[in-house]
């Protein structure tokens, strides 16, 4: 097992990199880790994510009295509690203001499923809590239910998201693909349509899941899967045709080798429905591209130039229906 000092120097590191991908404002945000012997770790009050040092992190018991650190621990710190008591198998909590994500959390809108693998495979279903006064034990109690059933990454209703894990990375990948599918959906209603994957393909990826250790309620479930409940309101005029299962063959995209050994086909031409290889088809390729471009690159400057660029093309093509609309092309 890692040293204290190792764990708080891993704290430090998902607070900068939760900082600089915007999910946190100001000194917004909080992280904590399970030591396993009745003690937490837990980031201070106070103090931006983006500069955090080791030294700065408190230690707390389990009811969050503190116990160690030269600052105030965080005031959330019932929230991160509520979670190490209900399941034992957690050892690491994150709490951030991810900005797409809290934009669906904001306007109470549940997340639609069945739309992108990753998804499915890595935080499923993303319940969203009620609200109340955050930094309350109320509050806290108000994920209790979704943790229950098993939500690993909850949405915290006019508030934010918290995701949590085994371990501090993987539960500040839960934020990071949250944000992402998000922001993806909001691109994705701009420049066309949504369309889901099949029952069958889902069925694969839960499949999929079960071999790599992540249990999902919907397996135990007699209810159809690929449920819109709740996002009536978002996905309203959208074309929900599911895409066809071409293949009986379980293809799974994953991250790097890690799924079962199913091989990446990330960056490979995909066949597009009849339908939408027109002007829609060209725009998805350039949405891809940039995509991409993105999860490689490391310099955050980088990634901020492409999310401009991502954001002008958005423009440009809502700019170019307009016109044609008022050309009576449209
Ligand atoms: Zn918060």
């Amino acid at each position: 097992m890692a040293s204290e000092w190792e764990v708080k120097r891993q704290i430090c590191e998902v607070g900068r990199r939760m900082y600089e991908k915007n999910f946190v404002a100001a000194n917004d945000g909080n992280i904590s880790y399970r030591l396993g012997d009745g003690r937490y770790l837990c980031t201070p009050t106070g103090v931006s994510k983006g500069s955090l040092q080791p030294a700065d992190i408190a230690v707390v018991d389990d009811q969050g009295k503190q116990l160690a650190g030269g600052m105030p621990r965080t005031s959330e710190i019932m929230l991160h509690l509520e979670i190490y008591h209900e399941l034992p198998g957690i050892n690491a909590v994150c709490h951030a203001h991810p900005p797409h994500a809290t934009a669906f959390a904001v306007a109470g809108l549940e997340l639609p499923t069945c739309i992108l693998p990753e998804v499915e495979i890595f935080i499923g279903q993303v319940p969203i809590a009620e609200y109340n006064t955050p930094g309350t034990k109320t509050f806290a109690e108000t994920i209790l239910p979704h943790l229950r059933n098993k939500a690993n990454t909850i949405l915290l209703a006019n508030h934010g998201a918290v995701a949590c894990d085994q371990t501090l990375e993987q539960a500040y990948f839960h934020l990071e693909t949250l944000d992402q599918y998000c922001r993806i959906l909001l691109l994705a209603k701009q420049v066309g349509s949504i369309r889901q994957l099949s029952e069958g393909h889902v069925h694969e990826l839960l499949q999929l899941k079960q071999n790599l250790g992540i249990d999902d309620p919907r397996l135990h479930s007699d209810a159809q899967v690929c449920t819109l409940a709740g996002s009536d309101e978002f996905l309203r005029g959208f074309s929900m045709q599911a895409i066809a299962q071409h293949t009986p063959d379980a293809n799974g995209h994953g991250r790097g080798a890690g799924i079962a050994g199913a091989e990446s086909q990330a960056g490979q031409a995909q066949p597009l429905p009849e339908q939408t290889r027109s002007f829609p088809a060209v725009v998805a390729g350039r949405q891809l591209a940039g995509a991409q471009a993105m999860g490689s690159s490391s310099e955050t400057a980088r990634k901020r130039a492409m999310d401009d660029q991502v954001e002008r093309l958005v423009h440009l093509i809502t700019d170019r229906i307009v016109q044609m609309a008022g050309n009576g092309r449209g």
